[in-house]
């Protein structure tokens, strides 16, 4: 980490995590978009409280009982998921059998090696989606992340996208695909065009996704099932928006309140 950050910091975590994605950039792991991207995601973390909530665990639990139950599922990994949490989606991916598959929105093929780097590193065996296997293309879609690799989310019947654009979600969908996201703004086009929307921060509900995924495992098919069907992400996202609310409202009452009483 090029600058130290004291440990009784009241936003360390926070400052730390940017400082990852600094760091990712300067290693050409981060498109220069994706700065501006993690910077929506920080202001939504503010205003959810920089918490894990309960109604993201619900999600997280049904989120991991989709890829245990599925033929292929199969994990989308971009610049930002790379520098933030490369080794929890390594284990992720080995625990729910789902292979990480990379897609850049912004390709270049320096990004492409750093990324495959880091997640060697991490201990990845096989990762899919590099410019040396063949590809296929998502009709509809303009942008690099047309192609997809034919053995992960070409087959794929579950895909995990995380911090994924509106557009290419909508495109999944229309091919049939079980879309899980992870996103911090429950307004976004993904989070509403998706199965199952994770309104958290990745660096916090990825290592969670490790901790489901090794207790929900041993769990029957059958049961695993009645997690996924019981989900309803309109109510999940609805109840996001209304944490953030009831946040702000708080925040309201707690500095302020009184003057606005007046
Ligand atoms: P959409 O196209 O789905 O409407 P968008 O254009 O607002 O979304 P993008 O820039 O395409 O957003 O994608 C970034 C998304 O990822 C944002 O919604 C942002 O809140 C979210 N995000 C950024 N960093 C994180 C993070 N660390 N954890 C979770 N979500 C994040
Ligand atoms: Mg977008």
């Amino acid at each position: 980490m090029s600058i130290e950050i004291p440990p009784d910091h009241p936003r360390r975590i926070s400052l730390e995590t940017r400082e990852m994605i600094i760091e990712g950039h300067q290693k050409h792991i981060v498109a220069t978009a994706g700065l501006l991207a993690h910077g929506r995601g920080e202001a939504f973390d503010y205003f959810i409280g920089e918490t894990t909530t309960e109604q993201s665990r619900h999600a997280v639990r049904a989120a991991v009982a989709a890829m245990l139950t599925a033929e292929h599922p199969v994990i989308s990994v971009n610049g930002n998921v790379c520098a933030l949490v490369p080794e929890a989606l390594v284990q992720l991916s080995e625990l729910t059998s789902a292979p990480l598959e990379i897609n850049l929105f912004y390709y270049r093929k320096e990004r492409e090696d750093a990324i495959l780097k880091v997640l060697r590193d991490a201990g990845a065996k096989e990762v899919l989606g590099t410019h040396d296997r063949p590809s296929e293309t998502i009709p509809e879609l303009s942008s690099n992340r047309r192609k997809v690799d034919p053995d992960g989310i070409g087959r794929a019947d579950v895909v995990v996208v995380p911090l994924e654009d509106g557009d290419r979600t909508e495109a999944l969908r229309k091919m049939g695909k079980y879309v899980i996201t992870i996103d911090l703004n429950p307004m976004s086009r993904t989070s509403v065009h998706s199965n199952i929307t994770i309104v958290d921060n990745i660096v916090r509900c990825t290592p969670l996704m490790v901790e489901f995924a090794k207790e929900l495992r041993t769990e029957s098919k059958e049961d695993l099932r009645d997690i996924v069907q019981a989900f309803n992400n309109e109510k999940n996202l609805g109840k996001s928006l209304e944490i953030i609310v009831n946040h702000l409202k708080a925040k309201v009452v707690e500095d302020i309140g009184g003057s606005l009483e007046q």
